[in-house]
């Protein structure tokens, strides 16, 4: 086993972790343990496109680790930010070289004694997480017939749809989603809840317009059917979804989709959902977005609720859901304390919730907003 300590001005740690027998590579980064253990999820990403794939990889590990910092913070949890890479392409390994990557990992954030608990994220899952748990104790969101707490993402949708309310509330002046348009980018873990939720919490008095990549090109006839049957749902080709009329757009796909191009088709007038780093520049994008006219709810405020839920399993007593669906109740006070500063400084609500988020863990506010 071969660990690199890297230096990198702002995290407290970085280690690129190679082991021979095992063929794992692997980056973690604990960006700050101010408030707590740095907790983020282990993500399995081969970077194959990228000319420097191992380069491109710790790119991805300081970002990341230091986007759940913020998260934590906003979400007022005692716990600071870390997050960690496996390059590795999936398709290429059998069973038993899954289990030995994920036991030689297991291995690497034992010996970091707590500093950095790890978790599922893309391309690991649940299962994963019990083999890291023979090396460590440092590890969360095991399965529920482990004693864990599960997919997070029905609670992550919870959260966003809360999320929605207070958008409302903000923008358009009433508290619920009755009677509204609202277009859902990715029906995936967490865009299947979402719909679900919305539409039943109101009775099917809304009209919801869906896009998928699975959905194009009559890929899932069937799938596409029991959304238009069951949910009345509009289904769009996933280039169009920008340009639906609507009141509030959802991206619950892939990060940086609120850019050049697409900022200027929304026709929306909130934006509120699961994906991380939905602005593809924080600065510019955010700007761009409030002189449209349009609310946007900071992603990393907004989708809270994956990393509540897998925190509340290190709780002692184990994992409560009822205490994460009222910490979930919460991310609408801290949305609605960001919605009030921006008013205040005239920012958009990014900046105002990372400068909120990093007033936190400087310690020069108290933990959470609200
Ligand atoms: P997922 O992979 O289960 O679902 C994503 C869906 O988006 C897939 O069905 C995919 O086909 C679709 N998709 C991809 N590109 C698309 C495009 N251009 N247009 C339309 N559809 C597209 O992922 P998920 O777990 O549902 O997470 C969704 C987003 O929310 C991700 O950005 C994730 O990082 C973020 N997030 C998830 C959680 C959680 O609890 N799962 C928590 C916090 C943040």
């Amino acid at each position: 086993m071969l660990i690199e300590v890297q230096k990198e001005p702002g995290y407290e740690k970085i280690l690129y972790c190679h082991d021979g027998e095992s063929g794992l590579e692997a980056y973690i980064a604990v960006h700050s343990t101010v408030l707590g253990p740095s907790l983020g999820g282990a993500r399995l990403w081969s970077y194959k496109d990228c000319t420097n794939p191992k380069e491109a990889a710790r790119t991805d590990v300081l970002r990341l680790s230091r986007g759940m910092t913020h998260k934590a913070s906003m979400a007022g949890l005692n716990l600071g930010g870390g997050k960690a890479v496996l390059i590795g392409d999936e398709t290429e390994w059998d069973e038993r070289k899954r289990e030995q990557i994920f036991l030689a990992f297991g291995d690497f954030v034992d010996l970091l004694g707590g500093q950095y608990i790890t978790a599922e994220d893309v391309g690991t899952s649940s299962e994963d997480m019990i083999i890291i748990r023979k090396g460590t104790n440092y590890v969360t969101g095991l399965p529920t017939w482990k004693g864990g707490s599960g997919d997070p993402s029905p609670v992550t949708a919870r959260g966003v749809y809360k999320g929605m309310q207070a958008c409302a509330k903000e923008h358009l002046g009433n508290g619920h989603l009755n009677g509204l348009t609202v277009a859902i980018q990715g029906i995936g873990h967490v865009g299947t809840p979402l719909v679900d939720l919305v539409y039943n919490d109101l009775a099917g008095n809304v009209k919801l317009i869906l896009s998928d990549l699975k959905f194009d090109d009559d890929k899932r006839p069937e799938m596409v059917e029991m959304y238009k049957r069951k949910y009345n749902a509009t289904i769009v080709p996933s280039k169009e979804i920008y340009q639906q009329e609507c009141d509030i757009f959802s991206p619950c796909a892939l990060g940086a989709i609120l850019n050049d191009t697409t900022i200027p088709q929304l026709q929306c007038r909130i934006v509120a959902g699961s994906a991380n780093n939905q602005l593809a520049d924080d600065t510019r994008h955010d700007v761009m977005l409030k002189e449209r006219g349009i609310l946007y709810a900071p992603d990393f405020v907004i989708n809270a609720g994956g990393l509540i839920n897998v925190m509340d399993e290190r709780e002692a007593g184990g994992y409560n859901r009822e205490r994460v669906l009222n910490r979930i109740l919460n991310l609408k006070n801290t949305l609605r304390a960001i919605f009030q500063l921006s008013r205040v400084k005239h920012a958009p609500m990014s900046r105002v919730a990372d400068e909120l988020a990093e007033d936190i863990f400087n310690g020069k506010r108290s933990n959470g907003v609200v």
